[in-house]
């Protein structure tokens, strides 16, 4: 079922500290993805002794032992054991959804502490999520309510606005980042102007320290900085991102590309030789993925004007994660808020190019809706959570494609 209307009950008055998006919907639709060895599950002491005493005879190993932490084994395809070959969870099926471990309960859903509030983010690799595929998510605010105590949630402190600089306020977080999200939200913008003034208005945060300004002044400069950035960002050419930008990005594809399974893990070869291919953009696409087509890098340096619905997928998952207050701090490898805010901006070039790799694998002249969908799910797969990103060669990569001009670039060039 497509999500259809927008629904959430979000008043700070009600004292329901549960914050859900407003715009995003969700139910699982069986794909099995989650539990085919993208995601790893790791499991509590209570219910790693529970699942260990299972007498599931063609289960015999149910949990694997990672240092301090216990999670679901795989089968040698990748494919959870606990997964049957209809792609149902036989814990599910024989004992009852609350007899699954905590982790799978709550995948795509992921609460968020911040500001006082438990957000909801959500992991955009899950199709049914890129999407919007269900009903909205405020649909799941019982069975989420009832799992919160479970994961024991405490409230983090503000981060800074940059490394090296003391905490901001939350209201001032919260405000700022509304801007931005706003600005997302902007028919009067079209769609492709929206994240390139998201971009530039962001980047004109650098050098204030927000939380120093009067709430009156911090208005004025919000209002001022974003009417200055949507004029900069309509009146902006595409132009080709210089040399070294355009190596640092696709370095930054072909990690955000791969596609990390538990058992079935491609060999350190393949992985390489795929790595370089994307690197050196010469010849075709490598598989990185099972579904990523063979088809010339120069399909994605087109300049073919994309149909709004396209940019749909996108610009909701920008939303929703910036609503949920997930993009940095604990949430993004400890980065700072700005640092966390850019680095989620730059998901949209990224987002792009492999719309644009599925759009030419389908021999279309721009992505459609679907084709966008499918690279919001590649992107945030990674985003956050594969741990590559933190290395300190990606966090240069990282701080050299957040630049205004680089990042503007990529977007005006690949958006
Ligand atoms: S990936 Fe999403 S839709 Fe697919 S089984 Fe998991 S939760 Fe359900
Ligand atoms: S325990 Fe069930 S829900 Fe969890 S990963 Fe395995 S098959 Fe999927």
């Amino acid at each position: 079922m497509r999500c259809s209307r927008l629904m959430g009950d979000n008043d700070p008055m009600s004292g329901d500290v549960l914050n859900m998006p407003r715009e995003q919907c969700y139910d699982c639709t069986g794909c099995g993805r989650c539990c085919s060895g993208v995601l790893t599950v790791h499991v509590t002491a209570e219910e790693a002794a529970r699942l260990g005493a299972l007498a599931w005879a063609d289960v015999p190993q149910p949990l694997v032992r990672e240092g301090e932490k216990t999670r679901l084994a795989h089968r040698d395809d990748g494919r959870c054991v606990f997964l049957d070959d209809a792609n149902r969870c036989r814990i599910h099926a024989q004992l009852g959804e609350a007899a699954k471990p905590l982790a799978c309960r709550l995948y795509p859903l992921l609460p968020v502490p911040a500001a006082g509030q438990v957000r909801l983010d959500l992991r955009f690799g899950c199709p049914a999520v890129a999407e919007n595929s269900g009903r909205p998510v405020e649909a799941h605010r019982p069975a989420l309510r009832a799992l919160l105590p479970a994961l024991h949630l405490a409230q983090p402190d503000p981060p800074a606005q940059l490394p090296g600089q003391k905490p901001m306020t939350w209201p001032v977080v919260e405000r700022v980042t509304r801007a931005v999200h706003d600005v997302l939200a902007d028919t009067m913008l079209v769609p492709r102007e929206r994240i390139a003034t998201a971009i530039l208005l962001a980047d004109a945060f650098r050098p204030l320290f927000l939380t120093a300004l009067e709430p009156d002044s911090l208005e004025k400069v919000l209002a001022t900085f974003t009417r200055t950035a949507a004029t900069e960002a309509v009146a902006a050419r595409r132009t080709a991102p210089p040399g070294v930008v355009r190596a640092a990005f696709r370095q930054l594809l072909a990690l955000y590309g791969q596609e990390d399974r538990h058992g079935a893990r491609r060999s350190l070869a393949a992985r390489w030789r795929g790595y370089l291919g994307v690197v050196t953009g010469v010849g075709r696409m490598p598989a990185l993925r099972p579904d990523f087509p063979a088809v010339p890098f120069t399909a994605m340096e087109r300049d073919t004007p994309w149909p709004r619905e396209a940019y749909e997928p996108l610009l909701r998952c920008l939303r929703v994660r910036l609503e949920s207050l997930g993009f940095f701090g604990e949430r993004f490898y400890g980065a700072a808020y700005l640092d966390g805010l850019l680095a989620l901006l730059l998901t949209a070039p990224l987002t792009a190019w492999f719309a644009r790799l599925y759009a030419a694998g389908a021999g279309l002249p721009a992505p459609d809706a679907a084709c966008t969908a499918r690279a919001v799910a590649v992107v945030h797969d990674a985003h956050g959570v594969t741990p590559t990103l933190t290395l300190p060669a990606q966090r240069e990569r990282l701080t050299l494609l957040t630049q205004r001009k680089a990042l503007a670039g990529l977007w005006g060039w690949y958006g």
